[in-house]
């Protein structure tokens, strides 16, 4: 039985725009069908969807069942105004509008809530981020929110910092997680932090001339270095491809291989154990 912890339904793999306007009047049910058709077939049985803004991800939700599929999904993706994840999420400018867009999600049918607490990997530069993440008193402040209404939380957030600030305040998965440090780590794990790490977003890029290769390599060598040593502290470790995103088309497979890679002969008893873990929670 497979699963993928971390989809959007939403993008296809090739040209986010062209995939955004398939949906643009409506969530384009046939798409969705043929997608969950795919994932039946090839023996998913459990999928989390990392949100649009569009209904796409709710839809699939609703009709997943149909295909023997558990799904579930955030509604749109939360972001903070003027920061990263505009482009498929909902934007708040402060507090208060950050509270009603949970609500919103929640009466949308949301499982849980999805935040955008930092920029993305420049995969031509080891190291940089396109923006830092936000202060660490408003990631608090946004999980605290969610939290308080009794939903699980799944961020998006790279670097160190970030990370800390999001395991202390109580977040469940941390999703990408690039650059992270010892001591981010052992955050995640000391706050039973579920780490999806969406190696595929950056192993699928190896050989395909859009990026400085170096670059991809040295980044997912870090990556996938962290993965091993969160590990072996104990941390729980889950497989979510980011499906959709680029070069990442829908039912791969590169995350368990990439995975199995970094975790070596222990590595379904360790997917297993995080697995499972994110599946009570979401
Ligand atoms: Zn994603």
């Amino acid at each position: 039985m497979l699963c993928d912890c971390h989809i959007h339904m939403v993008l296809d793999g090739e040209n986010w725009r062209a995939a955004i306007a398939r949906h643009k009047n409506g969530p384009d049910e046939v798409y969705v069908r043929k997608t969950l058709e795919n994932y039946a077939r090839l023996g998913f049985a459990y999928l989390r969807d990392g949100g649009d803004k569009w209904g796409v991800g709710l839809l699939a939700k609703r009709i997943a069942p149909e295909y023997g599929i558990r799904y579930t999904s955030p509604g749109a993706p939360l972001c903070r105004a003027g920061h990263y994840g505009g482009f498929i999420g909902e934007k708040y400018a402060d507090e208060k509008e950050c509270a009603a867009l949970v609500r919103k999600q929640r009466s949308a049918g949301a499982d849980f809530i999805k935040l955008m607490i930092s920029g993305i990997m420049d995969f031509d530069q080891f190291g940089v981020l396109s923006e830092p993440g936000l202060a660490p008193e408003e990631i608090r402040q946004v999980i605290r929110i969610a939290r308080d209404m009794g939903l699980s939380v799944m961020a998006h957030a790279n670097g160190a910092e970030t990370v800390i600030a999001a395991a202390e305040a109580g977040v469940d998965t941390i999703e990408h997680g690039a650059y992270l440090t010892r001591e981010a780590l052992e955050a995640m794990r000391e706050n039973n932090v579920i780490w999806v790490p969406t190696l595929s977003t950056i192993g699928n890029l190896r050989g395909k001339g859009r990026f400085n290769e170096q670059s991809v390599e040295k980044i997912l060598k870090s990556a996938m270095d962290n993965v091993a040593l969160f590990a072996s502290m104990g941390g729980f470790v889950a497989p979510g491809t980011d499906a959709g995103a680029w070069a990442v088309p829908h039912g791969s497979l590169t995350e368990y291989a990439l995975l199995k890679q970094c975790l070596g002969e222990r590595f379904e008893a360790i997917l297993d154990r995080g697995t499972r873990e994110l599946e009570a929670r979401f």
